[in-house]
């Protein structure tokens, strides 16, 4: 198991930017990226993976990010979560420029103030789904089993804490991965094809209720995907192209 880092009762206090300049000021945005590029040399090949993103997400906004397959979707989760660093451009979660962040730093604000949902669900085989969802308060060195048990239920799942993930269907894991993510109340959640492994009947119900988790939490989430239907849950529906990220054609909900 990775090894946690060391526990703490209070969240660590990340130092917010003193003085954003003024294009990156906006109320209350829990997410801000400026001009990000990302380029990946492989031998003598370049692939410009991003060139010049800028994307502004409000506290407390769903936001759809849709695109073609290589137009650079998963570059940017990986640039605002701080697996990766931009060649060029800023970042600015919560009020904390990921530029100020080294690696263990990123990986602590990771742990305490982002929420991840993935295609592939990424439960633990071994461990049962109330340990699963438990795992964020657990590295944090805060376990709340309280908690657990109310995101538990905020799933319909308070019936099978003790199963094993084997024991799910997929529609189940992924609402074990919704409870994860938000079981340490992140200020982020950011969520990678979601329902891209799922019918489209489990697909629908899963994006019901990641978002009425993430509202329910009081979160903002930023959620990539493929999938029209998905992206109808979304306030707005943003499109990434090769000219950046735009305002997509407006949606009604469902
Ligand atoms: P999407 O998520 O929209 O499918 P990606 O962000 O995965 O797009 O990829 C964008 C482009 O960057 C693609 O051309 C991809 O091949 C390239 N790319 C992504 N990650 C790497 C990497 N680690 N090394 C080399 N090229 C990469």
């Amino acid at each position: 198991m990775a090894t946690a880092h060391p526990s703490t009762a209070q969240p660590t206090p990340f130092t917010r930017t003193a003085a954003p300049d003024a294009a990156m000021t906006t109320t209350a945005a829990i997410l801000e990226a400026r001009d990000l590029t990302k380029r990946y040399r492989l031998g003598a090949t370049t692939v410009d993976a991003l060139r010049g993103v800028s994307l502004t997400v409000g506290e407390g906004e769903f936001v759809a990010l849709m695109g073609p397959s290589g137009s650079g979707k998963s570059t940017l989760l990986n640039l605002i979560a701080g697996l990766e660093r931009p060649d060029a451009g800023r970042i600015v979660v919560d009020g904390v420029d990921m530029r100020t962040l080294d690696d263990d730093a990123a990986t602590v604000f990771r742990r305490e103030r982002v929420g991840f949902v993935f295609q592939s669900f990424h439960v633990l085989p071994y461990l049962s789904v109330a340990d699963n969802v438990a795992l964020p308060l657990a590295l944090a060195g805060r376990r709340d089993d309280a908690r657990t048990r109310a995101m538990l239920d905020a799933v319909g799942l308070g019936d099978r804490g003790a199963s094993l993930p084997r024991e799910l269907s997929g529609g189940e894991l992924q609402r074990v991965a919704i409870a994860r993510a938000l079981v340490h109340a992140p200020r982020l959640l950011l969520a990678d094809e979601p329902t891209g492994n799922l019918d489209p009947e489990s697909a629908a119900q899963v994006i019901a209720l990641l978002r009425d988790c993430v509202k329910a939490n009081g979160a903002t989430a930023l959620l990539v995907t493929h999938s029209h239907a998905a992206a109808s849950a979304a306030d707005r529906m943003m499109a990434l192209t090769a000219r950046g990220v735009q305002a997509a054609p407006a949606v009604r909900r469902a």
